[in-house]
């Protein structure tokens, strides 16, 4: 039988979760068409709008991120229309091809690796592509470790231009400040398993007035992640397919202990831990990718010295010290590591993680 061990999972999610939240997964299955699971959905809902800042609709999705990524956009959009998709990494690159795979006519621009994008640029974009219809952008680029200034992204975008604004917030939503209403965030996407303290399998999607408005004309092919479906099903307090029901079992607590914390509260220890861990990265003397004013408060991404071979790091953590943290995506790959600090750290989970790099690059060097 293969050994059951509590890793220091400091992966960008899967976040690790607690005992005490497993437990909940043990409850005996209910009828997701009865009154029990109606009060469950409602109240689940009710709570993920407070913390997404939100009064308009949201849906929960038996899926993983990607699949609200995909949700937001097949069900705002025509196949020709014109979109615009700030990229600053690999999850940017991904909601681009999403909307490209669907029959979007999609234009990209793309920060250099390790930046946030410029608003000024996507000012310039839209100024000379009066045409286009949506902006895609990743709140937070879990594969840099960037935040990117959505408020003034979003500022532009709906008050200088009022285009659709659709929004990867998997990695920020319930960690960092997102307040999808007041910023007019159209579609805000988010995922169980990042700082909402839950396993993998459930994806959340805001949608405003202003997408469903947009939905009336959208004629993308959807079947699964059609929100008509769910917006109807959600009337009768029921998701139209079979839910995660576990997973709501989770989140149900989850989402309690969240707001006893407090949102305000939530952020603030996300950004008092992030720091910890960028000053001790710092203090072992290696270099951050992103610079101080949008390095995230989620996950924080380290240059790797000269000769010091990723894998054989990452394992060594692993092997010693039961630290487990994430090489680099795309042309980072061989470059960065990168370490999760979204949902519950400990201090002693940091300086673990802190000794593990440590002593791992002290062997390789
Ligand atoms: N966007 C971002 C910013 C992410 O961090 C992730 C997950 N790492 C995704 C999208 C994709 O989510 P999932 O793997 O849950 O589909």
């Amino acid at each position: 039988m293969s050994k059951i061990s509590q890793t220091n999972l400091r992966i960008p999610g899967p976040t690790p979760v607690t005992p005490e939240i497993l437990n909940e997964m043990s409850r005996f299955m209910i009828n997701h068409r009865g009154d029990e699971f109606r009060s469950l959905i409602e109240s689940v809902t009710a709570r993920l709008k407070t913390i997404y800042q939100t009064n308009q609709d949201l849906y929960i999705l038996t899926a993983s991120g990607t699949g609200a990524m995909e949700t937001a956009i097949v069900n705002t959009l025509s196949p020709g229309d014109s979109v615009l998709a700030i990229t600053i990494g690999a999850f940017g690159d991904r909601f681009a091809n999403i909307a490209e795979t669907y029959g979007a006519n999609v234009e990209i621009l793309r920060s250099k690796l390790g930046e946030p994008a410029d608003p000024d640029k996507v000012k310039a974009h839209l100024n000379s592509n009066p045409n286009i219809k949506a902006v895609l952008v990743t709140h937070n680029e879990t594969s840099t470790g960037v935040t990117n200034d959505l408020k003034s992204i979003a500022k532009i975008v709906k008050d200088d231009f009022g285009k659709l604004l659709l929004v990867d917030g998997v990695s920020s939503v319930g960690s960092i400040p997102l307040e999808t209403d007041s910023w007019k965030c159209d579609a805000v996407a988010s995922a169980s398993q990042k700082g909402w303290m839950a396993p993998p399998g459930l994806a959340f999607l805001s949608f405003s007035l202003e997408a469903w408005k947009a939905n009336a004309y959208s004629n993308m092919p959807r079947f699964y992640f059609d929100l008509r479906e769910y917006k109807k099903y959600m009337e009768i307090g029921q998701p139209p397919w079979t839910p995660n029901l576990s997973l709501f079992f989770a989140l149900d607590k989850t989402l309690d202990l969240m707001l006893d914390e407090g949102v305000a509260n939530i952020h603030t220890r996300h950004t008092e831990t992030a720091q910890k861990f960028r000053d001790g990265v710092q203090e072992l003397g290696l270099e951050l990718l992103a610079k101080p004013e949008c390095a995230s408060d989620t996950i924080t991404s380290v240059v790797l010295p000269e000769g010091i071979k990723v894998q054989e790091f990452l394992r060594l953590a692993k092997l010693d010290h039961n630290v487990e943290m994430a090489g680099g995506q795309q042309s980072l790959a061989s470059k960065i590591f990168r370490i999760g600090h979204l949902g519950l750290v400990t201090d002693e989970e940091i300086s673990q993680t802190l000794s593990a790099i440590k002593s791992s690059l002290e062997k390789l060097q």
